[in-house]
C-alpha cells in the first residue's frame, strides 16, 4: 500500500471535525498531525481568562475526538511550525483563515517563512457565511450600515456554502520516532474561572450541536420578541461555541433554512448577519478595537471615576438590572444581549467612562469574547461605531429593568439581597418605604448600595458632553 505524505493541520478557531473544509482537506490529502499553537506573542490581544478556560476544556474535547494525538505547544507560530514541518518531513500546512488584523499579519509571515522551506500553506474559510472581500459596494468600499449590508448584499450573493460532513477517516501521521516533537497536550493553567465555567457550560463540539438542537426545538418560537426578556430561555447561547469553531456557521444557517419559514427564523438570520458585519468591519477597519470610528469622538470629554469603575464592574452600582447583568457575568462568563446593551450605555453615558473599560471587561469575563463582535457591539453602544445607536439614546435602567424584567426573576436570581422586595420596588429600591425595606431584610447602603449616579443629572452631564463635540464638527 502506498504510504501517505505527512500534512500538518493546524486547529486554530474551529476546534470541530464537522463542516471543517481545511481539515477534510487535510484528511484527504495525507496522514495528518494536528496542531494547536497557544500564541505567546498576541501582545493586546491575548485570550481574556474566561475565554481561556473555555479554550482548555474544548482542546480537551477536541483531543478526544482526535483519539488523543491533538499536539499543543506554547510558543511562537512561526518558529513551530517551521520546526515541526521540518521535523516531520511535512510539504502542506492546512488551515482555516482568521481575520483578526494581527493574525492576518502573522499568517503571510508564516506563509513566507515556509515558502522559502517549499512548504505550502493552504488555507480554507472555516467560519464566516460571507468573507468581508466578498461582500463591499458596487463602488469597491465597505458596507457601514448594516441593513444595506445584508439585505442588500449578503442576501443576493449565492447561499453561504452547504456544510461538509466528517472526514470518513483520520489517517494520523507516525511520528513516535520524532523525539523533537512532544505528543502530550499540555494546557495553560486556567485560574479562577475553571470552576465557574465548568458548572455553567457543556464545551466542544458535540455540546455545541445539542445545543443548536435544543434551540430549534424549545427556542426559536417567538425568539424575535422574547430573545429581549432575559429570563426566557429564547436565545441559543451559541456565540462562545461559534467563537471557537465548536460549531459553523454554515450548519446553523442550513439547519435555520430547513427548519421552516417564520419570521422568527429570518430574525435568527439576521442575528448571524451582525456577526458577519462585525467581522466585515473589522477586516475593512483595521482600527475598530481601538480607535473610534467616528472620529468626532476622539474630543468626548470621558471622565476617569476608577471607583465608579470597579462598582460596575462587580455589580454594585445600586441600579438592580445593571447589578444583575454584570454578576451574571462575573458568575456565569457569560450576558444577556440585552443586558449588555443596558449595561453599557450606563458605563459610557451615565457614568461617562470609556467604551475601552467596557471591552476590557468584558474581553476578560466574557466566554464569548471576540475582537470583532465585542469592538463593533461597544462601538454601537457608546455612539461613536458604524451604524450605531444615537448616542443621545441613553437607556434609562429602571425603566428598562421594569420592561425586560417585568416579574423580576432574572434581577431577584443575580441579586438575592433584593428577592423579598415587591416587583413595584424592585427596579426603585431607594424609593421603597423604609418598614418595607426593613420587613424585605435589607438596610440600603449596606445590604445593597445606594444609586452611584442620579439618573437624571448624569443623563443632562452625558447630553452636554455629546453637544460638545457635535458643535465642533464640521
Ligand atoms: P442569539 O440571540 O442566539 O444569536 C445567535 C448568534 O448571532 C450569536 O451567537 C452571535 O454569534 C450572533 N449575534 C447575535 N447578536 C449579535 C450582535 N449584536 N453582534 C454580533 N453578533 C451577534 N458577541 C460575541 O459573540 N462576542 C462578544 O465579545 C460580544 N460582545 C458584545 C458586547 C456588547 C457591549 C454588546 C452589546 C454585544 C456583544 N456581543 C458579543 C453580541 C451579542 O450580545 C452576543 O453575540 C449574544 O448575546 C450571544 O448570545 P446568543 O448566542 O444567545 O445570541
Amino acid at each position: 500500500m502506498e504510504e501517505k505524505q505527512n500534512v500538518i493541520y493546524w486547529f486554530r478557531r474551529d476546534l470541530r471535525l464537522f463542516d471543517n473544509p481545511a481539515l477534510s482537506e487535510a484528511a484527504n490529502a495525507g496522514a495528518i498531525i494536528p496542531v494547536f499553537i497557544f500564541n505567546e506573542l498576541q501582545e493586546d490581544y491575548t485570550l481574556g481568562s474566561a475565554s481561556r478556560c473555555w479554550q482548555n476544556q474544548s482542546l480537551n474535547s477536541l483531543n478526544n475526538q482526535l483519539s488523543q494525538r491533538l499536539l499543543a505547544f506554547i510558543g511562537d507560530p512561526k518558529e513551530i511550525i517551521l520546526k515541526l514541518a521540518k521535523e516531520s518531513d511535512s510539504k502542506t500546512v492546512y488551515c482555516n483563515r482568521c481575520y483578526e488584523p494581527w493574525q492576518i499579519e502573522l499568517d503571510s509571515k508564516i506563509k513566507s517563512i515556509l515558502k522559502e522551506e517549499n512548504i505550502d500553506v493552504i488555507t480554507r474559510n472555516g467560519s464566516l457565511l460571507w468573507e468581508p472581500w466578498t461582500t463591499l459596494k458596487k463602488d469597491g468600499s465597505p458596507y457601514k450600515v448594516f441593513t444595506p449590508y445584508f439585505k442588500n448584499r449578503c442576501l443576493s450573493l449565492p447561499e453561504p456554502r452547504k456544510p461538509i460532513p466528517k472526514p470518513t477517516s483520520l489517517i494520523f501521521a507516525d511520528i513516535s520516532n520524532k523525539t523533537a516533537i512532544k505528543g502530550k497536550l499540555i494546557l495553560p493553567k486556567e485560574f479562577s474561572w475553571e470552576g465557574k465555567i465548568k458548572k455553567h457550560c457543556q464545551i466542544g463540539e458535540k455540546a455545541a450541536s445539542d445545543k443548536l438542537d435544543n434551540f430549534l426545538k424549545n427556542g426559536i418560537s417567538s425568539y424575535r420578541e422574547h430573545r429581549n426578556y432575559p429570563s426566557k430561555k429564547n436565545i441559543s447561547k451559541l456565540s462562545p461555541h461559534l467563537h471557537f469553531g465548536e460549531i459553523s456557521p454554515n450548519k446553523i444557517w442550513h439547519r435555520v433554512r430547513t427548519s421552516g419559514q417564520s419570521e422568527d427564523l429570518d430574525h435568527y438570520l439576521s442575528e448571524l448577519g451582525w456577526r458577519e458585519f462585525s467581522y466585515n468591519l473589522l477586516y475593512h477597519f483595521p482600527q475598530l478595537p481601538k480607535n473610534n470610528l467616528q472620529t468626532k469622538f476622539d474630543r468626548f470629554p470621558w471622565g476617569d471615576n476608577s471607583q465608579q469603575l470597579k462598582k460596575w464592574q462587580r455589580g454594585r452600582t445600586g441600579y438592580p438590572i445593571i447589578d444583575a447583568g454584570m454578576r451574571e457575568l462575573w458568575e456565569t462568563g457569560f450576558m444577556h444581549n440585552r443586558l449588555r446593551m443596558i449595561v453599557g450605555s450606563f458605563l459610557v453615558k451615565n457614568l461617562l467612562i470609556h467604551w475601552h473599560y467596557g471591552k476590557e471587561w468584558f474581553w476578560d469575563c466574557l466566554v464569548d469574547a471576540d475582537l470583532a463582535s465585542n469592538s463593533a457591539s461597544w462601538q454601537w453602544v457608546a455612539g461613536c461605531g458604524a451604524d450605531a445607536a444615537p448616542y443621545f439614546r441613553i437607556f434609562n435602567p429602571i425603566t428598562q429593568g421594569k420592561k425586560f424584567d417585568p416579574f423580576g426573576e432574572y434581577t431577584r436570581k443575580f441579586v438575592p439581597e433584593l428577592r423579598k422586595l415587591p416587583n413595584k420596588y424592585l427596579f426603585t429600591a431607594c424609593e421603597a418605604p423604609s418598614e418595607l425595606l426593613v420587613n424585605s431584610g435589607i438596610k440600603l447602603g449596606k445590604d445593597y448600595p445606594y444609586p452611584i449616579v442620579d439618573l437624571k443629572n448624569s443623563r443632562e452631564s452625558a447630553l452636554v458632553a455629546y453637544s460638545s463635540i457635535s458643535r465642533k464638527q464640521k
